[in-house]
């Protein structure tokens, strides 16, 4: 089995990440997450909001609609270009990118059946379309087809189309565009100097054309994006002062740097409106791969909405040459994240198999998911030896005290101690505090670290204190 299978399986037996709708054979990229899982991800989420919270830079947040109307997506360009290129095999039916399969000999072949009978390629757009309010679609349609129907068939598609198109709301395919769209009304409610960023974690959707890889390409997932503005003379300066801190900020989620490079865009793979953008790449099991792109995109954004909307956009800046203030559109630097792609990369990063021993002495693997101790779910897991009311007693005590200092904790009782090991190695608890007979007598306890399964004995305030100094997320 590959690991990521394996981490897939662990993520289904300990209800980190579950199929969604798996009652009913499961919808093939749409995932919940179980509280374990929801438990890492909100902790990722919490670091990358308090990087920013407490940087030294000013940054504010929004948490924008996730459905916005057609002239959002008009005039950001996703309308007409945010398509990918589609083809079908012509023996299997199945649908697939042209672009993400490998070719034998330069000629396309189905990733399925290995079938070369391919259709030409189509471009398809990734967004997810519905409507607003009442609207009965299908009679809309009908009605629209009876009152055109001099047309001939092909310019009635084409109207309707675009009917249906304007008439449309979407599921937003990235979380950037309600900042750009409310950028007037935020810098009027929070009047900054350039440079400032505004900051925005949520859902984002995409009908992609190939889901595979478990959590990497899914239809729903959420990102964590960043617009910094800044002056058009400083994108280089702050262009690489965010792919530094971007790549710190990764460093300290996952365990080994060399799972991560930068990959920089050659000229041809630029946006036309692109000045620069780097990928930060993790090396998922089938290689490096992207989790976050930082790119300058120029005063772009902005002046598509501004023309489009008819609206001034702009901030106001004094001017020595000119004397008192003058309107300037700020450039846009933007650290995109993937939280999803997150969550999966600090799994797989995690994930290790050691040699170990069971409860009978036997080697065995153990698998032990490696968190750093900020990001684990459950930061200490207490154990009573055995089922005894004296040490039950003692360990809610512990558990009570971890939850006071706000130490998300729990109180295993069942099972022998090396099955509660086995799991809270699974689930990545990086401490686990086992309550004996002579914690009755001197309050001590054992203390196990997860990585190196060492156990050292002291007293449980003890214990306490550095489960809390050991587990604090880091600056
Ligand atoms: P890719 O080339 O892999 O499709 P992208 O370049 O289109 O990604 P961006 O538009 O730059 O991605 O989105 C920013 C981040 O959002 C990505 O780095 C990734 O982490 C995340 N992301 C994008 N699409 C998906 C998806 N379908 N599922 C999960 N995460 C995604």
């Amino acid at each position: 089995m590959d690991i990521l299978q394996k981490v897939l399986s662990l993520c289904k037996r300990r209800g980190l990440v579950i199929q969604s709708a798996e009652i009913y054979g499961g919808a093939k990229s749409l995932y919940d997450f179980g509280h374990l899982g929801f438990l890492i991800k909100e902790n990722i989420k919490e670091f990358w909001k308090q990087s920013l919270l407490f940087s030294d830079e000013s940054i504010f947040f929004i948490d924008g609609s996730i459905l916005l109307p057609f002239p959002v997506f008009k005039a950001s360009g996703h309308i007409d270009c945010f398509t990918d290129p589609l083809v079908d095999c012509k023996e299997c039916k199945i649908r697939f990118r042209p672009d993400k399969v490998e070719k034998e000999l330069g000629e396309l072949k189905c990733p399925s059946c290995g079938s070369k009978n391919i259709s030409d390629p189509r471009l398809f757009n990734l967004m997810f379309r519905t409507t607003l309010g009442p609207v009965d679609q299908l009679e809309e349609i009908l009605t629209f087809v009876l009152q055109n129907s001099s047309k001939s068939k092909e310019e009635i598609l084409k109207d309707l189309q675009e009917q249906i198109l304007k008439s449309s709301v979407f599921l937003r395919p990235e979380t950037a565009q309600n900042i750009f769209c409310q950028f007037m009304n935020l810098t009027k409610s929070y009047p900054r100097k350039l440079p400032f960023g505004i900051a925005q974690i949520g859902r984002a959707f995409r009908n992609e054309i190939t889901t595979e890889k478990f959590l990497f390409r899914v239809a729903e997932f959420e990102q964590m994006e960043l617009e910094f503005f800044v002056k058009s003379q400083d994108e280089n300066f702050y262009f690489d002062y965010w792919l530094d801190k971007r790549v710190t900020w990764w460093k300290k989620i996952i365990n080994s740097d060399s799972n991560l490079r930068i990959r920089e865009y050659s000229q041809n793979e630029l946006a036309h409106y692109a000045k620069r953008c780097c990928d930060i790449e993790f090396k998922f099991p089938w290689g490096f791969d992207e989790v976050e792109g930082v790119a300058s995109r120029s005063d772009y954004d902005l002046l598509a909405h501004a023309r489009a909307s008819g609206k001034d956009f702009f901030v106001l800046e004094s001017s020595e040459q000119r004397g008192g203030q003058v309107k300037i559109v700020p450039w846009v630097i933007e650290p995109s994240c993937g939280l999803t792609r997150a969550f999966l990369a600090v799994i797989l990063d995690a994930y290790s198999e050691e040699p170990g021993v069971d409860a009978e002495g036997q080697e065995k693997v153990r698998t032990v998911m490696k968190l750093k101790p900020f990001l684990a779910p459950y930061k200490a897991a207490v154990f009573p030896l055995v089922k005894n009311e004296e040490l039950i007693k003692l360990s809610k005590l512990i558990h009570d005290e971890l939850k006071r200092r706000r130490l998300y904790s729990c109180v295993e009782e069942n099972q022998s101690i090396g099955k509660r090991y086995a799991k809270h190695d699974e689930i990545g608890t990086p401490f686990c505090i086992t309550v004996d007979f002579n914690s009755l007598k001197d309050e001590s306890v054992t203390v196990r670290d997860r990585d190196s399964t060492e156990q050292v004995r002291c007293h449980w305030k003890e214990a306490v204190d550095n489960v809390v100094s050991l587990c604090q997320m880091p600056a």
